[in-house]
């Protein structure tokens, strides 16, 4: 194609728009420096040098001290490896002129018979398109050469101009890719966050503080639950209400931190006499209920008769500390309030008769 020699750019023009900061985050963002090479941006190159009869085609990124090629047709190691020669590229001459850079014979036009590729490759002919975003940041360019001089066809520069157009909207594709992935990623680790806050929501929600044990939101859903389940299947249910025998004794004479701990190592001196599907639950100051799901009254009585005496014989230090227990069983047609208030009458005559005992109402 017959046109006028290009006039190349001097040096500090180059050096001022590679290392413009703007364009080299425009760089940065596409995600592509040092990726791999892909089918998308191969399959540009490859047509390149099909259709214009040039034997090397590249895609090349200008990063602030090299070249990036993410795609190459016919490079030799040694070709490839120019993007490491320290010195100008003639793609540093199209990012600069942000057009075209058509190249029939190097050696005959100063400047450019200097690049290094000339000297050592023996680059002769040069066809480079930029790379540029809608915003008008130039990436690079898409670039062909040869080894001989070469007049470039109008057909041949239309053709570059072309796959220039794809190799953007490749860009763009993959940055888009990019992107969506960063989001993806974000919103990944956003949903997990909410289920850890749910989870933990839930389990103040039903959780005593100072025990651990369920609370008593959590044991009159847990009874409810329980009473249905008798009501389909036709099974015992018994429950248990305990109280601590002087509990105001051992604050008073002891301290309310002291009182604290005596209710911790009590929750769990309950739950260690507790099977995994018994509801062990702390409905009151220092007054504990346990669910105990098919159970008759001899097993009650049992399991209540073991944590009576488990606490009883514990080696507490300074305030031994004792419990009362009234145990209920479900009884046909029977209420979960009705169950609740025999276990507490029961509870209370325990108390009335002496405390650390269990009574059956
Ligand atoms: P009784 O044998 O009749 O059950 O006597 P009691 O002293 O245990 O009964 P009372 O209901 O008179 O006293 C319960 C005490 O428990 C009073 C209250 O200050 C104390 N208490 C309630 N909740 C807590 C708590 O979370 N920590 C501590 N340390 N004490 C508590
Ligand atoms: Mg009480
Ligand atoms: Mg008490």
């Amino acid at each position: 194609m017959e046109s006028p020699p290009p006039i190349p750019a001097d040096e500090a023009r180059i050096q001022t728009v590679l290392t413009d900061p703007q364009r080299l985050a425009a760089v940065f963002n596409t995600g592509l420096l040092d990726t791999p090479s892909e089918e998308g941006f191969d399959r540009l190159t490859r047509l390149a040098a099909k259709l214009t009869g040039a034997p090397v085609t590249f895609v090349s990124l200008v990063d602030a001290d090299r070249d990036f090629y993410k795609s190459t047709f016919g490079m030799s190691e040694a070709l490839n490896s120019a993007r490491e020669l320290n010195g100008r590229t003639f793609c540093h001459h199209v990012l600069v002129s942000e057009d075209a850079l058509i190249l029939e014979d190097v050696a005959q036009l100063p400047v450019f018979r200097d690049v290094p590729a000339v000297a050592s490759l023996g680059v002769r002919a040069y066809a480079g398109i930029p790379l540029k975003t809608e915003a008008g940041e130039m990436l690079g360019s898409f670039c062909a050469v040869d080894f001989q001089p070469k007049q470039w066809s109008k057909r041949d520069i239309e053709i570059l101009v072309e796959l220039a157009h794809s190799a953007m909207r490749e860009i763009r594709l993959r940055k888009a890719l990019h992107e969506a992935e960063v989001l993806n990623q974000q919103l990944l680790a956003q949903v997990k966050r909410v289920d850890e806050l749910n989870q933990a929501l839930s389990e103040l929600a039903t959780t005593d503080a100072l025990t651990g044990l369920n609370n008593r939101r959590a044991f009159d859903h847990s009874l409810q639950l329980e009473m249905a389940v008798v009501e389909r299947r036709n099974i015992p249910l018994s429950l248990l209400m305990l109280d601590v025998d002087h509990f105001k004794h051992i604050n008073d004479q002891f301290g309310h931190d002291a009182g604290d701990k005596v209710l911790i190592a009590i929750a769990q001196m309950l739950n260690g006499c507790a099977r995994v599907v018994d509801v062990v639950a702390r409905v009151g100051g220092e007054e504990f209920a346990v669910i105990l799901p098919n159970t008759d009254a001899d097993g009650a009585l049992e399991v209540a008769e073991r944590m009576r005496t488990t606490v009883a014989q514990a080696k507490w230090l300074a305030h031994p500390a004792t419990i009362s227990i009234g145990v209920a069983t479900l009884q046909i047609k029977e209420s979960a309030s009705r169950l609740y208030s025999r276990a507490d009458a029961a509870l209370y005559d325990a108390k009335a008769t002496g405390r650390n005992r269990v009574v059956m109402g």
